[in-house]
């Protein structure tokens, strides 16, 4: 029976140029190239750059099936192949020719005083207040309260969102393969009030994270992006933080090298 593929992509020139070449490559290796979503597809394609991974991700809720990359936008940390390798991918992919890269997901269990909310973030989910207020939060890892933070905000990253705004902020930049969670403050103050870490703290991906609002926070309005995308939140009384149990099988192929990778697109 011909595997099924769904493709997902954004609208940009070079993207539906690289579309129909790989329709072509898909029909002629004998693939059965399906447009509905919900039709459990063997292998899901995505072309665009990396905010177009994220986009695929979050419209399909994490599909468990294996993912190519094809990269027509900038960086491509997420989406590694380039058009032009495609039809040597597609080989590679039927000889069983490539490795899996499992990525977890962060997610963020936000419980109010009436119900529960659960968002999940690929790259990261970043925790702040009301936009332009210092925010107060108590932080706890496991059991134990590690600070007091005063400042803009936490962004708690996974390994693969390492490289996007935790970046920026001056966070660590993490191997793949490594197991962890990553909590980086946003312009972190220290006052007599409130004494927190500068640097980021990393804590196995096992454990959990447990921040609630303090001072003007306890209050309870916070706001939390994930990937990018913001909700408000009221009468917040605490967030959990930890690993999601959704995941993700990126398909990496021979030549595939994140150390490689990481001085191209980051030097
Ligand atoms: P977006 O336009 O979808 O993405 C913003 C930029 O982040 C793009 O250049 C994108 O690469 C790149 N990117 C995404 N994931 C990455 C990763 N894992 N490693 C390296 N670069 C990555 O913007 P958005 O919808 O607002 O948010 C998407 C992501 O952007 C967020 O998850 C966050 O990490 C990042 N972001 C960064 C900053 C910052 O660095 N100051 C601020 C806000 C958001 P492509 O060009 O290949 O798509």
């Amino acid at each position: 029976m011909a595997l099924k593929v769904y493709i997902f992509k954004n609208n940009k020139e070079l993207t539906t140029k690289t579309y129909n070449q790989l329709l072509t490559i898909l029909n002629d290796k004998g693939f059965e190239v399906v447009e509905d979503e919900s039709s459990s597809p063997d292998l899901y394609v995505c072309i665009g750059g990396d905010g177009t991974f994220l986009s695929f991700v979050h419209k399909l809720d994490f599909p468990s099936k294996p993912i190519i990359g094809i990269n027509t936008g900038h960086l491509g940390f997420f989406q590694e192949s380039m058009p032009d390798n495609m039809a040597n991918i597609i080989d590679d992919f039927l000889s069983g020719d490539y490795k899996i890269q499992t990525l977890k997901p962060v997610e963020a269990i936000i419980e109010t005083k009436k119900e529960s909310f659960i968002r999940i973030g690929v790259n990261e989910l970043m925790i702040r207040g009301p936009l332009s207020h210092v925010t107060q939060f108590s932080v706890e890892i496991e059991k134990t309260k590690i600070e007091d933070f005063s400042g803009d905000g936490l962004l708690i990253s996974t390994p693969a969102g390492s490289t996007a705004y935790n970046y920026s902020l001056g966070g660590s930049l993490v191997a793949p393969e490594l197991d962890l969670l990553q909590i980086t403050p946003v312009a972190p103050m220290n006052t007599n009030a409130y004494r927190c870490f500068h640097s980021s703290v990393l804590l196995p991906g096992n454990e959990t994270i447990t921040i609630t609002g303090i001072g003007r926070m306890a209050e309870g309005t916070i706001i939390l992006s994930f990937d990018g995308k913001t909700h408000e939140f009221k009468n917040v009384k605490r967030i959990r933080i930890r690993q999601s149990k959704k995941q993700l099988q990126l398909i990496r192929f021979s030549d595939y090298d994140y150390w490689d990778t990481l001085a191209k697109k980051l030097l």
